[in-house]
């Protein structure tokens, strides 16, 4: 990477760019594509070699048989490995984060996935907070354990292991490789401490063993939490969610320093996970309005949180901005969180058939599982997203049948409440006064 190029810029005169600004230009060299304003799309599967040196040049380049001269970029070669659509996200990604290195992969589970098989070994061990993401749980509990890499999960839930006793446990089977953290959790909001983690991390191995510190950062980031900043080795996104933001991709990331980002670099070439042409170009795309599109379902979801909370059907709603400031979760929001997001859940009344009532008379709002949409889209988590969780289990950790969990979008909000209020208007059983 070359930031003294004219268009890595990063600065004008004394001042530095924010990234908003930078999601229009930074990377991209319209000399290099005919004087096209925007980034065309490379739909190509290969790169011609100008000379056979050049072919052993950027081969010698991607394997990191050497680093690329003052002079000299690392060339193109074959999609799987790089392509321009590819290379332009991934340096507009690094922005928010402030990461020096970044990937990008063809989901999110791609990503989680190549980056714990980069760093996990047969009998190894690692912790990870609890509740996770449905494919990431099942990973870590049905997929990891045959190639002899086991978890122990920590929480914030009554009857969950603190984070001290499972980092005991897994030591005592075998090297501990990573604490794997998803914060804000996925569908309670639970919070977890992302700079107490990195601090026993690095108590652990001063000596450059210790485990490595990767946090899931897909709810709330890139704009309204960076981990890296708090201590984390890794940061992971799905970037279907919020990154994307028109659920019409699919799509995940890998950012830190690149040390650690090239080992997860040479496992995506080898297990073919990279991000094809086309969903990079509709990302690159999508994050010029990323901070738009944010900022205003943040915005909208406070005004539908207050709704819910003050409707007599609504038992509770489970709101980061909601947080007592004087309660640990309150404590750990206001350090490490810059905005409360807009995926969140809440317990209607009654149970399941009461909570299937108001989905099923949602208009406006799309049942439909995923987050972060221009659109407004509700789900049940305990029968959707977490129905592979034992219900004794989704039951600890508060994952109730009364549970609904929305993603609230960039429509008019007086027009989600609207819907959501026609949908409460439905709902029946057994509902008592509040
Ligand atoms: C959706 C999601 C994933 C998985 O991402 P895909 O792009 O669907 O593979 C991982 N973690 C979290 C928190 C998610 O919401």
């Amino acid at each position: 990477m070359h930031p003294e190029k004219p268009y890595r810029h990063r600065k004008i005169g004394d001042r530095t760019l924010t990234p908003e600004t930078l999601m229009m230009s930074y990377g991209y060299d319209p000399g290099l594509s005919e004087g096209a304003v925007k980034l065309p799309l490379f739909q190509t599967s290969t790169f011609v070699f100008k000379s056979a040196e050049e072919g052993k040049a950027f081969f010698e380049m991607a394997h990191g048989v050497r680093q690329p001269s003052a002079t000299e970029e690392p060339g193109l070669i074959y999609s799987r490995i790089n392509n321009p659509n590819l290379q332009i996200l991934e340096e507009r990604l690094t922005l928010w984060d402030g990461a020096e290195s970044g990937l990008a992969f063809s989901s999110g589970m791609a990503a989680i996935s190549t980056t714990l098989l980069t760093y996990l070994k047969p009998g190894d061990t690692f912790v990870h907070s609890e509740p996770v993401y449905g494919g990431t749980e099942h990973l870590i509990d049905s997929v990891l354990p045959a190639f002899g890499i086991t978890g122990e999960p920590f929480g914030i839930f009554p009857g969950s292991q603190t984070l001290e006793q499972a980092v005991a446990k897994a030591r005592a089977r075998g090297r501990l490789g990573m604490i794997f953290i998803e914060t804000p959790a996925n569908p309670t909001n639970d919070l977890v401490d992302i700079a107490a983690c990195a601090r026993l991390a690095r108590e652990m191995g001063p000596d450059g063993s210790r485990p490595i510190v990767a946090v899931d950062n897909t709810f709330l980031g890139p704009l309204w939490q960076h981990p890296l900043e708090c201590g984390a080795d890794l940061v992971i996104y799905s970037l279907t969610k919020y990154v994307g933001g028109h659920s019409d991709l699919v799509a995940g990331g890998c950012l830190g320093p690149e040390p650690l980002i090239a080992p997860v670099r040479g496992m995506r070439t080898t297990l073919g996970t990279t991000a094809d042409p086309h969903t990079a170009w509709l990302l690159v795309r999508s994050m010029e309005t990323l901070k738009l599109r944010m900022t205003s379902a943040m915005k909208n979801a406070r005004y539908v949180a207050e709704f819910l909370r003050d409707h007599p059907k609504v038992e509770q709603v489970h709101y980061l901005g909601f947080l007592e400031p004087d309660t640990e979760q309150g404590r750990i929001f206001a350090t490490q969180c810059k905005g409360a997001g807009s995926t969140f859940s809440f317990d209607i009344k009654g149970g399941e058939a009461e909570a299937y009532e108001m989905l099923n008379h949602m208009h406006l709002a799309r049942l439909a599982v995923s987050l972060g949409g221009t659109e407004t889209l509700i789900q049940h988590p305990a029968t959707m997203t977490h129905s592979d969780v034992p219900v004794e289990r989704l039951n600890e950790m508060g994952v109730s049948p009364a549970m609904i969990r929305i993603s609230v979008g960039i429509e008019h909000p007086d027009d989600v409440i609207a819907d959501l209020k026609q949908a409460l208007d439905h709902v029946h059983v057994g509902v008592r006064a509040k």
